[in-house]
């Protein structure tokens, strides 16, 4: 049975590892962090769930809404229906349009949870090295990868990268026939601080698309399926402008703390008292305009490939469909099968 690795348990990572399972493929995943689902992330805070990156997708392409239906046919995701606000000149007016945006039920990580339950998920353990030998293109040569601890995992047959594509070009450095063809700064990074507030607040406004330093802030507390914080009114989830958030770098969380606040007070009321606060700097957050790739990374005679969203026009959507390319372009009618070894 041909073995494959995949490393990184985002959407693209789970997606791929749990189709190339059904078509029959022995599939191994890793993940560096203690939970899945990478950017479409939930941390658990005691005194709230927050989902810190993705707050919602659209759906774009027939294949990607055709898989939307699915997901709330299963009850997996749901409509978040409101009418989006827009921050301008320090009020919020109403910007209604005609878009439909999901989350997954209860938080955004379940999706990922989903599609992981039945597959070989090795949770904590980044992975530092990949080495594949013979070095060559030869029909035979496997890869064997090895993570922060230093167990050595294989060999595989193949390996999937779902990392961003800055991380994926490190992970491979000492390969520089590879790494030499992946991008450089695929993404860009983004702040969000979660706040739980007391205070009243109108309950139109659940989504405000902001300006040139927050970009965008969810009522956590609003969206479907999720329960109000402890100790508090309403949770929010502020975004900050990717622009904003590379200038001032990963060191600032307390200017970051105090503009977040700012900004709710201005433009919610300045009575709102905030009652818990949690900040996270994603350092690889959202795909670079100047990366313009239209489907996933496949190199067949070394026997590796790349997906992830900076490969397929970024967002949920994106990582969804490189996923889904990858393994129906090159992984499905055995065409792969001709390069495994016996069982
Ligand atoms: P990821 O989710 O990044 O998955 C990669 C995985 O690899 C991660 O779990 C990571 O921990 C793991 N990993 C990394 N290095 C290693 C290693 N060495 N070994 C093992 N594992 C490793 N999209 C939308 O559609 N709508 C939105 O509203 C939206 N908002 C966003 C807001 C923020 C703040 C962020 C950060 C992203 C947002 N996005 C949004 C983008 C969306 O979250 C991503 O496009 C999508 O989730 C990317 O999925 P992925 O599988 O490509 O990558
Ligand atoms: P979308 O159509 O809701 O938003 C796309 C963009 O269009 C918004 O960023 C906003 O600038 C504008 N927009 C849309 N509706 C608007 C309205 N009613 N009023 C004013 N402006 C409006 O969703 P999408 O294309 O699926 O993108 C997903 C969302 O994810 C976007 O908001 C994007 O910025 C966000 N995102 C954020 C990060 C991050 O790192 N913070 C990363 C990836 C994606």
């Amino acid at each position: 049975m041909t073995r494959v690795a995949v490393i990184g348990a985002g959407i693209s990572g789970v997606v791929a590892a749990s189709k190339l399972q059904k078509l029959g493929y022995q599939v191994d995943l890793f993940e560096k962090s203690r939970g899945r689902g990478g950017r479409m992330s939930t941390r658990r805070l005691g005194w709230a769930d927050v989902d810190t990156g993705a707050q919602y997708f659209t759906a774009r392409s027939d294949e990607f809404k055709a898989e939307v239906e699915r997901w709330l046919s299963t009850g997996d995701i749901s409509q978040w229906e409101f009418t989006p606000q827009k921050a301008i000149d320090g009020q919020l007016v109403s910007s209604p349009d005609t878009e439909t945006r999901y989350v997954a039920m209860p938080s955004m990580s379940s999706l990922a949870r989903q599609y992981a339950k039945d597959l070989n998920l090795y949770l904590n353990r980044r992975i530092v090295s990949a080495s594949q030998k013979p070095r060559s293109s030869s029909k035979n040569a496997q890869w064997t990868i090895n993570d922060e601890s230093g167990q050595e995992w294989g060999p595989y047959q193949w390996l999937v990268s779902s990392l961003p594509g800055d991380q994926a070009k490190q992970l491979f450095s000492e390969h520089h026939d590879i790494a030499a063809r992946l991008p450089r700064q695929s993404h860009l990074p983004c702040w969000a601080v979660a706040l739980v507030t007391r205070g009243e607040v109108d309950p139109g406004i659940q989504g405000v698309f902001g300006g040139d330093m927050v970009s965008w802030v969810s009522r956590l507390s609003a969206k479907p399926g999720r329960s109000l914080p402890e100790d508090g009114d309403d949770l929010w989830l502020l975004h900050f402008q990717h622009l904003w958030s590379k200038s001032r770098g990963k060191d600032c969380s307390e200017q970051v703390l105090q503009e977040g606040v700012e900004w709710m007070k201005k433009h919610l009321g300045p009575a709102l008292t905030i009652h818990h606060h949690y900040i996270h700097y994603w350092r690889y957050a959202q795909v670079s305009p100047q990366c313009q790739l239209s489907g996933p990374i496949v190199w067949p005679e070394q026997h590796i490939a790349f997906i992830g969203d900076w490969t397929a026009g970024g967002r949920v959507e994106g990582a969804y469909l490189s996923a889904v390319q990858l393994v129906e372009h090159y992984f499905s009618h055995n065409r792969m099968r001709e390069v495994s070894t016996p069982d």
